[in-house]
């Protein structure tokens, strides 16, 4: 399935998405208001069963998913050109263990929302097309080989960044959670819908200029692993959010940079997931 959320005659709605419009509930909306709760609640509820009201695809205005209650974990340089880009080519600076830091909820935003430059604060505003992966339930300690069976969906997450900010301050909280820089989404697409995860096109447009060209064969540490990693000792719980990294073609990876301006558009498209599109303003 294909969840979203959008926004109806000045409501917000969640529903499942299909080549005909979306389905949604009103009964489970008035139980589940948002996305979210859905996640938390999934092994109750039975979808199909309820989902019975169809609106227009034209009629509605997608959203967020849903805003994360906690920081959205990210991990950086896990594409190996990626991480070559970033430091001159340096080869020592490939990691061994996966790189991670979180973004702030309060960045989110959904899909076709404006990012805001923010040219009081940087002057090096760059875009990370992202594999974001949607926890579906609470687990600790997970094994590699189960890892998979604890994902909800998956979805877009572009990793706004500015480099500035990311530099100056040393550790990349900042640089990387200035108000709208987490656009995500639109819709959330179940495991059953994708033949693997690990071998989709990922690519990332500037203005319809191809910027990223990537694939998420390409990640050093995949998503089992992460899912591993970050539940060693710490707890994962339904909604949380984790953002896989971004291919090499970032904005500061051409010499020179092409950092984003007002005016731009970013496009990601993640075969059988979807697209993100978010201006710059
Ligand atoms: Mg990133």
């Amino acid at each position: 399935m294909r969840f979203v959320s959008f926004e109806y005659n000045q409501q917000h709605l969640w529903g499942i998405e299909a080549d005909d419009g979306i389905y949604y509930s009103e009964k489970l909306l008035s139980i589940f208001p948002t996305l979210d709760a859905v996640i938390e609640n999934y092994d109750e509820l039975n979808i199909n069963e309820e989902i019975n009201q169809h609106i227009s695809r034209h009629d509605v205005t997608l959203i967020a998913p849903f805003r994360p209650k906690k920081n959205i974990m990210c991990i950086g340089k896990n594409y190996r050109e990626h991480a070559l880009e970033m430091t001159n080519q340096d080869v020592s600076q490939i990691p061994d263990h996966p790189v991670i830091f979180t973004k702030s909820p309060g960045a989110v935003i959904g899909p076709n929302t404006p990012v805001d430059a923010h040219q009081q604060t940087t002057s090096q505003l760059d875009y990370e097309g992202e594999l974001a992966v949607v926890i579906g339930k609470q687990g600790k300690n997970i094994a590699e080989a189960d890892a998979l069976d604890y994902v909800f969906g998956y979805t877009l997450l572009n990793d706004i960044t500015a480099r500035d900010l990311q530099k100056k301050h040393q550790q990349f909280f900042r640089g990387k959670s200035l108000d709208t820089f987490a656009p995500f989404g639109p819709s959330i697409v179940t495991p059953d819908e994708i033949d693997d995860v690990h071998n989709l096109a990922l690519q990332t447009y500037v203005n319809d200029e191809l910027r990223q060209d990537g694939h998420t064969s390409q990640m050093i540490f995949d998503v089992r692993h992460l899912i591993a990693t970050l539940s060693d000792g710490m707890t994962l719980e339904p909604g949380d959010i984790i953002a896989t990294g971004t291919p090499s073609g970032v904005g500061k990876g051409f010499n020179p940079p092409k950092f984003l301006n007002p005016g731009d558009a970013v496009r990601i498209e993640i075969e059988q997931i979807g697209q993100l599109v978010n201006s710059i303003e």
